[in-house]
């Protein structure tokens, strides 16, 4: 007799509880180890988070979750569709050519994998190691494109389609993972991406060419497969479809129907789920589909569980997310049984629980994070405790006796909730006190133009950089020795401080207009300010997998965000003494802070990004206090933190936007307030960023041969722009001409008094040599165009 409750997941962490997979990974892209003593590392990580699977509680563990790079690339080998530009000898082993379209080939670049970063954007400098692989388009063994899974931190390999694409069955590995968890004796629930989701997030690689269009050749290989794992005598398939969550073009609508229908003819039962975004007005086609059960994302979709559970024909099963599988936080057991009780009424008693998405994006466990304090650790849960949570829920609506451990649930929810440590009350109060016009500067920008250049006397086609120069061993190993104790407080200083001369320096000799300090200091950009603000706190184990074995420890954001001192001003002021030039800054911004950390669940986002735009302020107050004239506020996330569905966008960078202008906000007019950005598609929020209302805007654009910039040049983009005239990505040094060419182009949008000069991006990636190479033609570049004008 099947249970009424069940309880499973979409999907577990694959890296590993120490990150088993990422050494092993590594050790084997460096020829250290064999393809088989990875493969045995696949299968012992595999075998062991089955077991924890079963030994929780769960119904079922799930199979094919699993990825030696990418879940996505998975099914590329699996049905067969590796590009054909890679043109793969037939008699090259599958992982080889795996690795090969997720690293790309003739490249070495075995860079990756080993400095740990938060940035969620594999297009800028934080990733350039990756980007280096992929940014040649065209040539043939360049890696897959890579881009964001939805709107996570991790990144999938995107699969090419063409008129010449065919499909086959032909990856082996999910049925013999299939094979290898049933001789382990487990329940098996397989799990594989719907194929709209995966036609979906590929593209197409001829113009025009619509890859739906591929739909009626692929369905007959998922029917192959889905025939093999009836054959093989699995439980369930669960079949990913979050892209019922978007908004969808009709003909993508109206493709669910039929591809369900016959897919539904192999007779293995089918859980379609979705996640990350409520179904909105795919809620009764999802409802209606021919399959044996629905998952849905009761974390984000909350609101639409009772109208699902109306909805769906009572002989499905319908599977509730209840534990957020995007997010850190324990659940609160009480909430969730209130949530799940008119539920239950309705669907008979019979529910399944689950985790509301995979728990790739969470920590493997924070059980273990002993430089915590207790209290804050119990109020955090990763991927095992998450299934700790589901097998409670079972257990007390099956009326076993947990009033034990709801209690130590419901204390350690209670105790976060009242903590003094959570709730600051001088945040709350000056958060309720703040003017309306906090977010405004005194003057238009008009005027402040006027009052900045009088002020700074800067040269038409002004050079800068974007912030960091290269992060050399010398720099890594201080920093390690000093977090190590290696080093004390003053020697630390010292090593620093003579970093920051050498880049002053090495900027004057090169000649560039307003200088840097170059962030020897920071590790990373949003690490730096949270370790420096009341409200966070850093785990030493919560990796999550960014991509390939790439992962990043993101900070958790757990109370009122408070700047208790200055965090930049003492090495921007040290940096500014050493020259006479205008020395830049640097910060990082509210949204980009907020986008690449752990986020507290207890308030709304905009509330916290609000607290960290105060604590911004108050660091640009300090800094113009200073002395210091020119302020970069750095937000390469905004793009990247847009909700799934456009109808949320607008209420989003409201509240982003809003947040960066009381950052930038305690600027006087004579205070110039730059923002950067990296390569993303502006042009749909143009309006969003010209109210962001910065002096200067520096942004990626080299790649796209400035035709980005086109989009600010027909909007009238207002202020000053510094279009990257340079791919940081890339140890290839331009020459002058090709900038001096970049920039008449530039021009021909963008009125001449308004450029800036600037590489794409920061330099932490690169060597010292390639920089001061390029700068040198940079500079060259612009004597040109100033001598043109
Ligand atoms: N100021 C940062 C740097 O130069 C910006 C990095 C980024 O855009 N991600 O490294
Ligand atoms: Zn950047």
């Amino acid at each position: 007799m099947t249970k009424n409750i069940q309880i499973h997941i979409p999907g577990f962490p694959r890296i590993g509880a120490k990150r088993e997979l990422k050494q092993a990974l590594e050790s084997h892209w460096r020829g250290e180890t064999t393809a088989e003593a990875l493969e045995h590392t696949g299968r012992e990580l595999r075998a062991r988070h089955w077991a924890l699977q079963r030994d929780a509680g769960l119904d079922f563990v799930t199979v094919g979750d699993f990825a030696f790079y990418d879940q996505v690339a998975n099914h590329i080998q699996l049905f067969g569709c590796e590009p054909a530009r890679f043109g793969f000898a037939p008699a090259t082993p599958p992982l080889q050519r795996y690795f090969a379209m997720a690293r790309g080939v003739g490249n070495s670049a075995d860079g990756d994998g080993t400095t740990p970063t938060a940035c969620g954007n594999p297009a800028c400098a934080e990733h350039a190691g990756q980007a280096e692989q992929s940014g040649h388009e065209g040539h043939h063994g360049a890696a897959l494109e890579m881009t964001k899974w939805f709107d996570t931190n991790y990144h999938y390999l995107v699969p090419e389609f063409s008129p010449l694409t065919r499909f086959a069955l032909a990856g082996e590995r999910l049925l013999a993972e299939v094979a290898e968890a049933q001789a382990l004796g487990h329940a098996v629930k397989a799990v594989l991406l719907g194929p709209l989701t995966f036609l979906w997030l590929g593209k197409s690689k001829r113009a025009g060419f619509d890859r739906l269009s591929l739909l009626q050749q692929l369905l007959p290989v998922y029917g192959a497969l889905l025939d093999q794992l009836k054959t093989l005598g699995v439980a369930w398939v669960q079949i990913d479809e979050p892209i019922l969550g978007l908004d969808l073009p009709g003909a993508w609508r109206s493709a669910f129907d039929p591809t369900y229908w016959q897919l539904n003819q192999v007779g293995v039962p089918l859980l379609l789920a979705t996640y990350f975004s409520p179904l909105e007005e795919n809620l009764s086609l999802a409802c209606r589909l021919p399959v044996a059960g629905l998952h849905v994302d009761g974390v984000r979709a909350a609101h639409e569980l009772t109208s699902i559970a109306d909805w769906l024909p009572h002989h499905k099963v319908l599977s509730v997310g209840i534990v957020d599988g995007r997010n850190i936080w324990r659940s609160d057991l009480d909430a969730a049984l209130a949530a799940l009780a008119p539920l239950l009424a309705k669907r008979g008693g019979k529910l399944w629980l689950a985790t509301s998405c995979s728990l790739l994006h969470v920590p493997f466990s924070l059980a273990g994070e002993d430089q915590l304090d207790a209290e804050v650790r119990g109020w955090l849960a990763g991927a095992t405790e998450k299934l700790a949570e589901l097998a409670l829920l079972q257990q007390t609506l099956a009326g076993a006796d947990t009033a034990a451990a709801l209690q130590q649930s419901r204390d350690a929810i209670a105790g976060r909730r009242a903590s003094g440590r959570v709730h600051n009350a001088a945040v709350a109060a000056r958060l309720a006190a703040l003017p309306a016009d906090a977010d405004r500067r005194a003057a238009p920008f008009a005027a402040r133009q006027a009052a900045q250049r009088e002020r700074l006397r800067l040269p038409l086609f002004p050079t800068t950089t974007i912030g960091s120069f290269p992060q050399t061993a010398a720099i890594r190993a201080a920093r390690a020795g000093f977090k190590r104790g290696e080093l004390d407080a003053g020697q630390y200083r010292g090593a620093m401080q003579a970093e920051i001369a050498d880049a002053v320096q090495r900027q004057e000799a090169l000649g560039l207009d307003v200088l840097v300090h170059g962030e020897a200091e920071r590790n990373d950009m949003v690490e730096y300010f949270g370790e420096q603000l009341d409200g966070f706190v850093f785990t030493r184990y919560g990796w999550v997998q960014s991509y390939g074995s790439r992962c990043v420890k993101p900070p958790v954001i757990f109370g009122d965000v408070a700047r208790p001192r200055a965090m930049t001003v003492d090495w921007t002021v040290h940096a500014q003494s050493l020259t006479a030039r205008p020395m830049k800054g640097m910060l990082t911004g509210p949204i980009t802070i907020l986008q690449w950390s752990f986020v507290r669940d207890d308030q709304p986002r905009a509330r916290t990004a609000l607290q960290l735009a105060l604590a911004i302020r108050d660091e640009v107050a300090d800094l113009q206090q200073a002395g210091i004239a020119i302020i970069q506020i750095d937000e390469p996330a905004v793009r990247e933190g847009l909700p799934l569905r456009r109808g949320r966008w607008d209420e989003y960078l409201g509240w982003a936007t809003r947040a960066f202008r009381v950052a930038a906000g305690a600027a006087a007019d004579t205070t110039q307030i730059h923002t950067h950005m990296c390569y993303a598609e502006f042009n749909d929020i143009l309006p969003q960023i010209a109210a962001m209302d910065a002096d200067v805007i520096t942004i990626e654009t080299s790649r796209s041969d400035m035709e980005l910039l086109a989009g600010f040049g027909q909007f009238r983009y207002p202020n000053e722009i510094g279009p990257g005239v340079y791919d940081i990505h890339s140890p290839r040094v331009p020459d002058a001409a090709e900038m001096v060419r970049l920039l008449r182009k530039a021009s021909a949008v963008i009125p001449a008094g308004n450029l800036w000069v600037n590489p794409d991006c920061g330099l932490k990636t690169r060597g010292w040599a390639e920089t001061e190479a390029a700068l040198r033609q940079m500079v060259a570049a612009a004597h040109q165009l100033r001598a043109e004008q």
